[in-house]
């Protein structure tokens, strides 16, 4: 009969439609045209009312069959190209383990804050407690405090940021010893550190914000000496062991006797260089005995006690230990500098 031969020759059809089918997009089209509601196979279905009754049931089981058969053509081909596209995947993502890593960009710690790890550590090896404070401060607490009252003419050095006439920027780590003083009693020996700020313009040896060490002692009979030798040790184990220093006398309002300390020229060793102006020697820190009043308003017993504070730059030992020519390098966060030192 006519009508089986048309069966064969769309099952033939069908079945090269579906090997010809390149993606799954195009495959899919193939199954709408033979399998979908208005598909080849479907049309053939509808045919089945025009043959006779004795035809139309092998008619029907060749019309199942058919159906069944390019049903399964599709199914093959869609498992064939959906393998092909996985290779295809796994050719394309393949990672070669053999590869060496990307490196991840590591930071560090900025030269002045390991200079500052150093300072405290050396300090901490001497039995002194770091302490930290607030950096805006009552102008009481970081003036008056330290023996500094308004019209004191020191002040015009420090003449520093102010936010409303009582509070102001510290202008240096110093007004944390005040708040040391007021809680605790002696005997006490503490470090604080942490940024300043004062009216300077930046050039290469000043700027507005810095950082500050300053340490204290109190006890009975705390005497200059104590502090030579604190300050020796310091400097030997910071500079290096060779490291002479020098005190020559000085003022500050908050101490008396009142001293500057300079160490041997790190660069030239003492012989004179550009560095240390050719006197060999380099200041790098204030220092003295507090000022009885002082300690005093803290309500400690001057009679009894005696104290030794000093007062240091961390930029000013940093740069001199990595030869840093310019203050304002420190602050400027470029990666060129920070590499180096
Ligand atoms: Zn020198």
């Amino acid at each position: 009969m006519a009508e089986f031969d048309r069966l064969a020759e769309i099952e033939r059809e069908a079945a090269e439609a579906c090997a010809g089918a390149a993606t799954e997009a195009a495959l899919e089209d193939v199954r709408i045209r033979y399998l979908g509601r208005q598909g080849v196979v479907a049309q053939a279905f509808r045919t089945l009312g025009q043959f006779s009754s004795g035809e139309r049931p092998r008619l029907g089981q060749a019309l199942n069959a058919l159906k069944a058969s390019i049903e399964a053509a599709v199914a093959q081909r869609a498992e064939t190209l959906a393998a092909g596209a996985r290779g295809a995947r796994l050719s394309q993502e393949r990672i070669d383990v053999t590869l060496p890593g990307r490196p991840l960009a590591l930071g560090r710690t900025h030269v002045l804050t390991r200079a500052l790890d150093e300072i405290a550590e050396i300090f901490l090896g001497l039995g002194f407690e770091i302490v930290e404070g607030p950096e805006v401060e009552r102008d009481h607490d970081n003036f008056e405090r330290l023996n500094m009252p308004p019209y004191h003419p020191a002040r015009d050095a420090q003449d520093s940021f102010y936010l409303g006439p009582e509070w102001v920027l510290r202008t240096h780590t110093t007004v944390v010893d005040v708040h040391v003083l007021d809680t605790r009693r002696p005997p006490m020996r503490a470090l604080a550190y942490g940024h300043c700020y004062r009216r300077d313009p930046a050039d290469a040896s000043h700027s507005p914000m810095f950082q500050q060490v300053d340490g204290f002692m109190v006890d009975e009979r705390v005497r200059f000496s104590d502090l030579k030798g604190v300050l020796l040790h310091f400097a030997r184990a910071f500079f290096g062991p060779e490291t002479r220093a020098r005190f020559v006398p000085s003022y500050f309002p908050f101490t008396e006797p009142s001293a500057e300390m300079a160490i041997s020229c790190v660069i030239c060793g003492g012989s004179g260089c550009a560095v240390c102006k050719r006197s060999g020697w380099l200041e790098i820190l204030g220092c003295g005995m507090f000022h009885p009043r002082v300690l005093e308003m803290a309500g400690i017993d001057a009679e009894r006690y005696t104290a030794f504070a000093f007062g240091m730059g961390v930029e000013r030992p940093a740069m001199l230990k990595h030869r840093i020519d310019d203050i304002r390098l420190l602050y400027e966060n470029d990666l060129r500098f920070l590499r180096q030192v």
